[in-house]
């Protein structure tokens, strides 16, 4: 009796929850403005997060301050806070609510090596000479995350709207270095959407392969150990660890023409020796092999590691390897992306100033790309091409064969600039920035929103997730289990410039943006041609 009186009470319940959702479904549009409204809002708190992390400047593995920052905000705000997590030191996961279903958004928060760049003006000139910079705009991701996240425990709250959000930092996105640690350690076994954020001169999402221009990739350092002698008196006495690094690179080079046109990889040189007169006894390089499947990913790698013994044996030497870093070339789901590219349009363009265009400009002419300013308009969701030709990489790929996911690129860059360098950077503490993550912001709140009121949206996305998806492909890690994150990396890098651009760190308290406390005027271009 007890039992048929707990299942009744149970199917009461749920019923009453179910009813409760369809209203608030009928609600949605109103819900929708209502969060656009909120996040109009806090743009003085976005605009303060875009800055903030943008003066912290901080390199994969390292992003201390601004897990600090980001963390610290959402603890004061309610979430709980679990740091540390999957063995890296600058990862956390921020929780709010309960039940299902369970929303995690994610965005990366590193930067670039030598990119550091006075924000607001249209030609190359460092904050800190040779310092790392935002060069790339991950600074602007967590505003457009937090804000939303933000909005939304206000709207639950006062609507009792169920579920639970979570925030996840994409640490060492660079380096391609944690996600797939992320998917090991579990952590998105119990999320059932992942709304990425990634900053862009457009705004759009996508889904499948997108636009093809992604690939997955290894990222593998190979240590070669000699032998030391003095390289005129006894050079017969030395093993070169150097020359087995040059005759992999010549090896490698010339076996590219014979590699499928998909493949892309490059290298750098990580230790070339100490001085001419000592043969080096320990030289190491660093690749990254991309391509566009998990098979031929895994074949460039075997190819490496061959390479890499085959100049060992030429040499004399030995090599051992470590995977550094890994990632699944991204597949993003059809349902959410349909989702939200009606959010997306609802929104639209910000409106751009005047000042806006004029700096866009005149970076585009700076640096000799085409002179259009920023974008007007969004960009409608298409069908993925056909034959993807690859490209850079991201290691939101792993969780995206895990976990239905999208990937929103949102306005907050000058379009045609190269990426990856001073140039990606001038944009991203301006008006420019803190008007495209207001606007990002808006359209991940929204989406979430779809998905929270619409729990057969969720089981929509689900289906496409393992009925389209992976009904052929099924994911593999390329970590093994002794593989660790690399959060040693940059560490000298770091604490090398971090006393400098402690200097530069943006107070709020004193300035209302960070180009009035470097005293820049918006925008600076340069006078003369
Ligand atoms: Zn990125």
């Amino acid at each position: 009796m007890k039992r048929f009186w707990v299942v009744g009470c149970m199917t009461a319940i749920l019923l009453a929850a179910g009813g409760l959702r369809a209203q608030q479904a009928a609600q949605l549009p109103a819900l929708k403005l209502e969060a656009a409204a909120e996040v109009d809002k806090m743009q003085t708190l976005t605009q303060q997060m875009v800055d903030e992390i943008f003066s912290f400047s901080e390199l994969g593995f390292q992003e201390y301050e601004t897990s600090k920052y980001v963390t610290g905000i959402l603890e004061k705000n309610g979430f709980h806070v679990e740091r540390g997590v999957a063995g890296v030191p600058t990862a956390w996961i921020a929780t709010y609510g309960s039940g299902k279903p369970v929303i995690a958004f994610i965005t990366d928060i590193d930067c670039i090596p030598r990119a550091s760049q006075k924000p607001g003006v249209a030609y190359h000139d460092p904050i800190v000479e040779g310092a790392p910079g935002h060069g790339e705009g991950h600074n602007s991701g967590m505003a457009v995350n937090v804000t939303a996240a933000l909005v939304l425990k206000k709207l639950m709250d006062a609507h009792k709207i169920g579920g639970t959000i979570k925030l996840v930092p994409g640490v060492a996105e660079e380096l391609l270095g944690t996600k797939a640690f992320y998917v090991r350690a579990g952590m998105f076994k119990d999320v059932d959407i992942v709304l990425g954020a990634h900053v862009e001169s457009e705004f759009s999402t996508s889904y499948g392969t997108g636009n093809g221009e992604w690939s997955g990739l290894v990222s593998v350092q190979y240590f070669f150990h000699g032998k030391a002698a003095h390289a005129a008196g006894a050079p017969w006495e030395g093993r070169s660890a150097l020359d087995a690094v040059e005759l992999m690179d010549t090896g490698w080079d010339f076996r590219r023409e014979h590699l499928r046109p998909a493949q892309r990889s490059h290298r750098v040189i990580i230790n070339g020796g100490d001085q001419p007169n000592v043969v080096p006894s320990e030289a190491a390089v660093w690749y990254y092999f991309r391509e566009l499947d998990y098979t031929h990913i895994k074949d460039l790698y075997d190819l490496g590691n061959m390479m890499a013994d085959s100049a060992a044996k030429m040499t004399g030497t030995t090599v051992d390897h470590k995977l550094v870093g890994s990632a699944w070339p991204p597949f993003l789901n059809k349902v959410i992306a349909e989702t939200q590219a009606k959010n997306i349009e609802a929104v639209g363009m910000p409106k751009w100033s005047e000042a806006d265009q004029t700096l866009a400009k005149a970076l585009q002419k700076e640096i000799g790309a085409k002179v259009e300013g920023l974008k007007e308009k969004i960009e409608p969701l298409t069908e993925p091409v056909k034959k993807p030709t690859g490209g850079g990489s991201d290691d939101i790929g792993d969780i995206s064969w895990n976990v239905p996911m999208v990937y929103l690129m949102y306005p907050a860059n000058i379009p045609n600039l190269p990426g990856h360098s001073w140039a990606n950077g001038v944009a991203m503490a301006t008006p420019i920035a803190h008007k495209g993550s207001t606007a990002g912001a808006k359209v991940q709140a929204m989406t979430a929103l779809d998905f929270f009121l619409q729990p057969q949206l969720v089981q929509q996305a689900w289906d496409y997730f393992r009925n389209v998806q992976t009904k052929e492909v099924h994911y593999e890690p390329f970590l093994s289990a002794d593989d660790k994150p690399a959060v040693e990396m940059n560490k000298e890098k770091m604490e090398k410039f971090a006393p400098q651009l402690k200097k530069y760190y943006y107070d709020p308290s004193r300035y209302k943006t960070y180009l009035e406390q470097l005293g820049i005027q918006y925008p600076t271009v340069r006078t003369q041609p």
